[in-house]
């Protein structure tokens, strides 16, 4: 089957404002309350602790493994408790998580698994694809993502009984306003066009500061503000759906340049001072993004950005985009996840998307192998 299918034609897909507004939707037809505990990876972005949060649930921090951006099974075990009620499992840049081993772990603890598919549809891992190994899983279509369609998420559920639930809650999702919906798609033309490798530095400046300003919808809600923002009520507008369900009928197309890219960043970047992931032969991973370990990640970015080349920073840090006194608001205990903290520093990545062009990738491999670190 086509992947695109998982979700385009399957009557247990839902699709809301955003992919945190399907986690939450998820997490709350679970019947996950004020004050239990969901696991979810340190190295994630701020959307997923959003969504705990906005359930009333407390999120729990598990370390990534020692040389990959994937939890590791060994601390989730470690930080399991009677008070847990949900794993969240993310497969990052589209590598897929070791589902056997955690599964081993949440089989025991007769937890349920939600899966992070944002950063990859059609990932395998030991041939089936990520999506099929929890009770449900959870989708994102906004700038970055391997569909983009403007702001939207969708939730598929595996699972009957929760599948009903879901479908049940779902009617209560309102259309975001007129006025919001029109945002969303002068947001997602003026990308459309001006969005290309080359254009990436001052693009993000452009679009950060329309943010600030409250003219675009930027990607997260103010934290710690006790209340629950208005996003969670929503369910995806018509034209983003539209625009989804064409993209995922062409998902093929997508998954094949993505494929070529990083096939190209893996086999032409070899300047000693990079190192590529390490991937398993039981896995067939389609990158969202590449990530590359480098030495001197501030100065290499500097750098980058007078060479007009892409290469984005997430994650920067342990809940990208939070540091400081603002992870103790989402419950980040500085120091709990130093995997998680180390590739934070030391993590760059490049793009795979359809702006992607042959020049695009010279410029990127040629940048990469004479820069000294
Ligand atoms: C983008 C993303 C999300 C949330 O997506 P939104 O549509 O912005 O809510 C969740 N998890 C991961 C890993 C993501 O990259």
């Amino acid at each position: 089957m086509d992947n695109g299918m998982i979700i385009c034609q399957n009557p247990a897909a839902f699709h809301y404002y955003r992919g945190r507004v399907a986690l939450y939707a998820l997490l709350r037809s679970s019947g996950i309350n004020s004050g239990d505990h969901v696991a979810v990876q340190a190295f994630t972005c701020l959307a997923v602790p959003e969504a705990i949060l906005a359930v009333g649930a407390i999120p729990i921090y598990v370390d990534i493994e020692p040389t990959g951006f994937n939890m590791d099974v060994d601390d989730l075990e470690h930080k399991l408790t009677p008070q847990t009620r949900a794993v969240i499992v993310q497969h990052t840049y589209g590598i897929p998580a070791d589902m056997d081993r955690i599964a081993t772990i949440t089989e025991k603890f007769k937890m349920p698994i939600i899966e992070d598919c944002c950063h990859t549809i059609v990932s395998k891992y030991k041939g089936k694809s990520v999506g099929s190994f929890g009770v449900g899983s959870f989708y994102s279509y906004e700038w970055g993502k391997p569909v983009v369609a403007g702001i939207g998420g969708s939730a598929v559920v595996i699972e009957d009984s929760l599948c009903e639930k879901v479908k049940g809650a779902y009617a209560s999702y309102k259309y975001p306003a007129l006025i919001n919906q029109a945002k969303i798609e002068l947001q997602y033309k003026a990308f459309s066009i001006l969005y290309q490798p080359s254009l990436y530095w001052p693009v993000r400046s452009l679009f950060r500061w329309l943010g600030s300003l409250g003219l675009a919808e930027s990607n997260y809600n103010p934290v710690g503000q006790g209340r629950i923002a208005a996003d969670f009520s929503l369910r995806m507008s018509p034209p983003v759906q539209r625009r989804m369900m064409c993209k995922l009928h062409s998902l093929e197309r997508q998954t094949r340049h993505s494929r070529w890219v990083s096939d190209q960043y893996r086999q032409c970047i070899n300047s000693v001072s990079v190192s590529h992931p390490t991937l398993s032969v039981e896995c067939n991973v389609i990158f969202v993004r590449y990530p590359l370990i480098v030495r001197d990640k501030p100065k290499l970015l500097a750098a980058v950005r007078r060479a007009g080349v892409e290469l984005a920073e997430w994650y920067a840090t342990p809940v990208h985009p939070l540091s400081g006194r603002q992870l103790s608001i989402v419950h980040y205990e500085p120091g709990s996840c130093p995997n998680a903290e180390t590739r934070c520093a030391q993590v760059v990545t490049l793009p795979t998307h359809a702006a992607v062009s042959k020049r695009d990738i010279e410029r990127a491999v040629q940048f990469l192998n004479q820069y000294e670190m």
